[in-house]
């Protein structure tokens, strides 16, 4: 039997205002109810202590709070990084990282301090993914589908209850491409600044390019973060790496991140992964260089992890960690670039985007197809 109860988890404070005074109540109800389900972590009607037995039996017959349900976590026992994986209500998975302190230091700088203070969180936008990046796990799944600003906000809050410690930090870099979801992410973004006390300076939105949305950032003045998975500053080489390149190569990027720049006046940051012959030679990082300059910007170097169980045959199949990774970091600093290098979190536990779901068999059934046809559309 469907249930047609209303999901209430990712709705805004006026939807849930609206809501209850559907069911004959008054509106400041739903401001009670947003409380409980993104300040205080409600998983029942029956948790909210201070709404009369009446009211949380006319929930119960209506509503229900849905979002995602903790099917496994793991560990890691060298730097903590604990991956979650969560199933969907339609049965398909998701997964988010959590990255603890001393998995995100920053070496040579005076913010190792404000770093160890963090907790963060990676989360999912969709269910797979659509650009089949060549170093990615998520991209070998193909496109299942978006996720919705509740999913997305729910793995924070499951976070939080795991760990039972204050997420401070969130990125939108975990299974998907977050701007292909565009509104939901934002949606899921203002819940979590309004609702969940974590503050705008502290989510980041992570693309790998897709310019039209960067540009719709910078027009709506969205005060989160914005993260552009580089990889390459060499047209050829990072169409290589990804293909979402062929569509917007690093020109029109960097038109779109120059008008980011212009119009909100915020720094951001660019991803890389260096990889072993690839993109670690002198002239990929000469290359690198002169684009950073371009506009204020931190450079956050990702080491890479092989993904060996997933690896597609081809270009994919002979990517392997650049020796150089941290020589290329002491040159950025010289040429006065600010740059962060992640320790390598969570190798023995599948941490790498898209791996633990994959291991669980996530992947999608008819990917050829769907893949090909959510990739025509999205690049
Ligand atoms: S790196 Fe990100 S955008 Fe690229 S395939 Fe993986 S999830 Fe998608």
């Amino acid at each position: 039997m469907i249930d047609e109860r209303k999901n209430l988890m990712g709705l805004t404070k006026e939807e849930l205002s609206g809501f209850v005074r559907g069911i004959g109540e008054p509106s400041y109800r739903g401001a009670q109810l947003f409380n409980w389900l993104y300040a205080r972590d409600a998983t029942s009607f029956a948790a909210m202590t201070d709404l009369g037995m009446e009211f949380r039996k006319r929930l119960e017959d209506s509503a229900v709070i849905g979002g995602v349900v903790l099917e496994a976590h793991r560990r890691s026992e060298r730097d903590g990084t604990v991956k979650l994986l969560f199933a969907l209500q339609d049965g398909l998975r998701i997964e988010s990282v959590l990255i603890p302190p001393a998995s995100a230091l920053r070496d040579g700088d005076t913010a190792v301090e404000e770093e160890q203070k963090r907790l963060t969180l990676c989360v999912s936008t969709q269910v797979g993914c659509p650009l089949d990046c060549a170093f990615c796990a998520t991209g070998t799944m193909g496109f299942g589908r978006n996720l919705t600003p509740g999913e997305i906000v729910a793995q924070v809050l499951a976070g939080r209850r795991e760990t039972g410690k204050k997420i401070t930090n969130v990125v939108f870099m975990g299974m998907g491409e977050p701007l292909l979801n565009y509104d939901a992410v934002m949606n899921a973004a203002e819940l979590l600044i309004a609702g969940a006390g974590i503050t705008a300076r502290r989510i980041t939105v992570s693309t790998a390019g897709r310019v039209a949305e960067i540009r719709r950032m910078a027009d709506e003045k969205r005060r989160v973060n914005l993260a552009v998975s580089l990889h390459s500053a060499v047209d050829e080489t990072r169409t290589r790496l990804m293909p979402i390149n062929r569509k917007f190569g690093i020109p029109v990027l960097m038109d779109a991140v120059e008008y980011y720049y212009r119009k909100t006046k915020q720094r951001l940051t660019y991803e890389v992964i260096f990889f072993d012959g690839v993109n670690d030679t002198p002239g990929h990082v000469t290359r690198l260089i002169a684009l950073a300059r371009r506009v204020p910007s931190k450079i956050n170097i990702i080491p890479f992890h092989p993904i060996s169980f997933t690896h597609p045959a081809g270009f994919a199949a002979s990517l392997a960690p650049s020796p150089r990774m941290q020589e290329i970091a002491g040159e950025l600093r010289r040429a006065h670039l600010t740059v962060l290098v992640r320790t390598s979190a969570g190798e023995d536990i599948d941490a790498a985007c898209g791996q633990l779901a994959l291991s669980r068999g996530a992947r999608s059934e008819g990917r050829a197809e769907r893949r090909t046809e959510a990739a025509a559309a999205a690049r």
